[in-house]
């Protein structure tokens, strides 16, 4: 069989510890073998990042940008164990979110999902994308404690000195205070994101805050995202047959528990946190969810929404057989290769990816699994593999479909 044939790279971004072995394991058994891969290749593994001091990760978003599409393994964001271990000239940031800054993006999570493997909610029969503003909010917020009677206000000094203040409140006695803040122009480009991403999936768009209590902070997300709608995109989405609706945040978790699911969710940093963590958990496995990186320009970057598997790597280093899934990773691979055939008009290369994401699937809903599904499938007779053996199953499928 002749290999399929790739005109741009795509950007390869490898990592760290268990997820760099499945990651090789995974391009050895099922991409070299039937795609001339066409990589531009930056190594983010730790030790890498630490030699270049940490250039590689810039580098490589900027290929991504140049490029258009890009596959991540996971790495090890940095805290003072792993500068201990890796012995680290500095603690340096999380790559994500060094990729995120220079991209500018929103994050889509979306599960994978498998027969026999149930979610907990039993109308769920779609998956559900949560989209996460990753921007400001709580997450770049200043505190203060507040140590016993006193006024509280909120200042903002303009450039010409001119000052404006709320009250936040008159304390009589101890407590704390909270400030935060968004940009009109990451809000945007989060909205921009979540409409192209709808109208590229073909799916429903669902947007909710609190606005009714919070009436500027809010407020000023559901109308920027509406302006942009009525302006922009109403006509394509009535085009696409999909729907944009607004609601109250309340009134979203209540649809989204009685919905089919098979829709976009987009949420705003916390509320995005919080709820992707449940909705994964509910799918059933965090190891089952696909995490894409979206800029408003439309550059897209795949990865796995897992981290490392670090306990799995020790066990491994050990000489230990080790049963990680590498499903998300499989998937963070299809994405980018689909996208890339999408783009650069090359069918082969998309019907490649639609055919390892059904051989991965289909080796799973015929019972082989790693250990982590094993243990909360409801199929009988489960075929419980290692690492590698699972990879050479679903191999082994794709021969069947190819
Ligand atoms: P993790 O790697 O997601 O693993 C946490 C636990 O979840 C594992 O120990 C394992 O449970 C289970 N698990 C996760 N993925 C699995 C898979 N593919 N197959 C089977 N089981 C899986 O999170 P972590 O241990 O908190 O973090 C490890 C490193 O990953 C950290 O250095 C962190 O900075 C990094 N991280 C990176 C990313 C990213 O690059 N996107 C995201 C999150 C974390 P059992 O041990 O019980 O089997
Ligand atoms: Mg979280």
């Amino acid at each position: 069989m002749d290999r399929i044939k790739m005109t741009t790279p795509l950007v390869e971004m490898d990592g760290d510890e268990m997820t760099r072995i499945l990651w090789q394991m995974i391009k050895d058994e099922l991409l070299i073998p039937f795609i001339d891969l066409k990589t531009e290749y930056y190594d983010l593994g730790l030790k890498h990042r630490d030699e270049t001091g940490d250039q590689v990760t810039v580098d490589s978003a900027l290929a991504t940008r140049k490029y258009g599409v890009a596959v991540k393994c996971a790495t090890i964001t940095p805290n003072a164990a792993r500068v201990k271990e890796y012995d680290l000239k500095e603690m340096y940031k999380s790559p994500n979110g060094t990729i995120r800054a220079i991209l500018d993006g929103t994050v889509f999570r979306a599960p994978i999902v498998v027969n026999g493997i149930e979610p907990t909610v039993r109308t769920w029969k779609k998956p559900i994308t949560i989209a996460r503003h990753a921007y400001g909010d709580v997450y770049k917020a200043s505190e203060m404690v507040i140590p016993g009677a006193g006024k509280a206000e909120i200042v903002f000094t303009a450039e010409d000195g001119q000052q404006k203040k709320e009250l936040i409140h008159t304390f009589d006695g101890p407590g704390i205070v909270q400030g935060m803040h968004n940009l009109c122009s990451s809000i945007e480009s989060f909205a921009r994101s979540c409409f192209n991403y709808a109208l590229d999936t073909g799916q429903d768009l669902w947007f909710a805050t609190k606005d009714t209590i919070s009436k500027q902070y809010d407020h000023s997300f559901k109308d920027i995202f509406q302006d942009i709608f009525d302006a922009e995109y109403k006509d394509k989405f009535e085009e696409a047959g999909i729907e944009y609706f607004y609601t109250l945040i309340d009134d979203a978790v209540a649809r989204v528990i009685r919905s089919e699911g098979g829709y976009i969710w987009a949420c705003k940093n916390y509320d995005g946190d919080v709820m992707s963590d449940m909705v994964a958990t509910a799918f059933g496995s965090l190891a089952m969810m696909t995490s894409v990186l979206v800029a408003p320009d439309g550059t897209t970057e795949y990865e796995a929404a897992h981290g490392t598997v670090q306990r799995h790597y020790y066990k491994h280093l050990n000489g230990e057989e080790t049963s990680t899934n590498s499903v998300a990773t499989i998937f963070a691979w299809t994405g980018a290769l689909r996208k890339r055939g999408k783009l650069d008009d090359i069918p082969e290369l998309c019907r490649f990816a639609d055919l390892l994401e059904k051989a991965t699937i289909d080796t799973i809903e015929e019972g082989t699994m790693t250990k982590d599904l094993a243990l909360i499938t409801t199929l009988e007779n489960v075929n419980a593999v290692n690492s590698e053996d699972f990879i050479k199953a679903v191999r082994s499928k794709l021969e069947d479909l190819l």
